[in-house]
């Protein structure tokens, strides 16, 4: 027999370390079994290297997101605000050629049984497109066979939820749910690095496989520390701004 499976899913982790190891003592606390990040592990903030580092270290299991693939030329990034450019040229001279290596290898989906990861919306995870809308999380739930799927990208937690014989989706911003037998859910777990839901505290998820509870906690973390590692690093100061207002 398999064991309960318990899951953390983090999301948008965009190089804040501080953040990162805020949210993963409290998966520890949790006791969670797996953990699986929905991409964009780098830009945005000062310390990319030690995160992709972190993230290996914790055999975290992650897809890519638009800036990891930026970073690697395999997208366009001159759609990119000029502080995400600017973070992205300065990410690309600091990280090491073997955690440049790890970005390469990450896939843009991972599809379990239980569930579903990927970064912005399906079924064309390659085109990073933003699931906030009724036919986007329509198309990605028409797109994966498990009850639920975990995406990020627009950096805001909400989730979409599918109950059985219902053409519609309901959408909300419940922090703590339970899916019932036949439902079905697309769920945005927040920005660990880079909250926009004007909540500046880092969000986590934890997901139980068997019972299809869902949690989102937030955390304290260091945020003046890693405003000054991101002046000290030269990057445009309004990416640490930012940080203390959740925007
Ligand atoms: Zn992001």
């Amino acid at each position: 027999m398999s064991h309960p499976r318990k899951i953390g899913i983090l999301g948008d982790l965009h190089s804040n370390l501080s953040a990162l190891e805020a949210v993963l003592s409290l998966l520890d606390l949790e006791g969670v079994t797996d953990i699986y990040c929905v991409g964009d592990v780098v830009g945005y903030g000062p310390r990319p290297n030690e995160v992709v580092e972190l993230i290996r270290s914790r055999s975290v299991q992650a897809v890519a997101g638009n800036h990891d693939w930026a970073l690697l030329g395999r997208i366009d990034s001159s759609y990119f605000n000029p502080y995400a450019l600017k973070a992205l040229e300065w990410t690309k001279r600091q990280l090491t050629r073997e955690n440049r290596e790890y970005l390469e290898s990450l896939p843009l989906r991972i599809d379990e049984p239980d569930f579903c990861i990927f970064h912005g919306a399906l079924p064309d995870p390659e085109a990073f497109n933003y699931l906030q809308s009724f036919p986007a999380a329509r198309d990605s739930l028409a797109d994966f066979q498990a009850p639920v799927g975990f995406c990020g990208h627009t950096h805001v937690p909400m989730n979409f939820i599918q109950k059985p014989g219902k053409s519609e989706l309901e959408w909300h911003f419940l922090e703590n749910w339970r899916l019932l037998e036949g439902e079905r859910a697309v769920v945005n777990v927040g920005s660990v690095g880079q909250p926009r839901d004007e909540n500046p505290l880092a969000p986590v998820a934890v997901y139980h496989c068997e019972t299809m509870e869902m949690r989102l906690l937030r955390t304290h973390y260091n945020i003046p520390s890693e405003q000054k590692l991101i002046r000290r690093a030269g990057l445009p100061s309004i990416l640490g701004d930012r940080l203390q207002h959740g925007i």
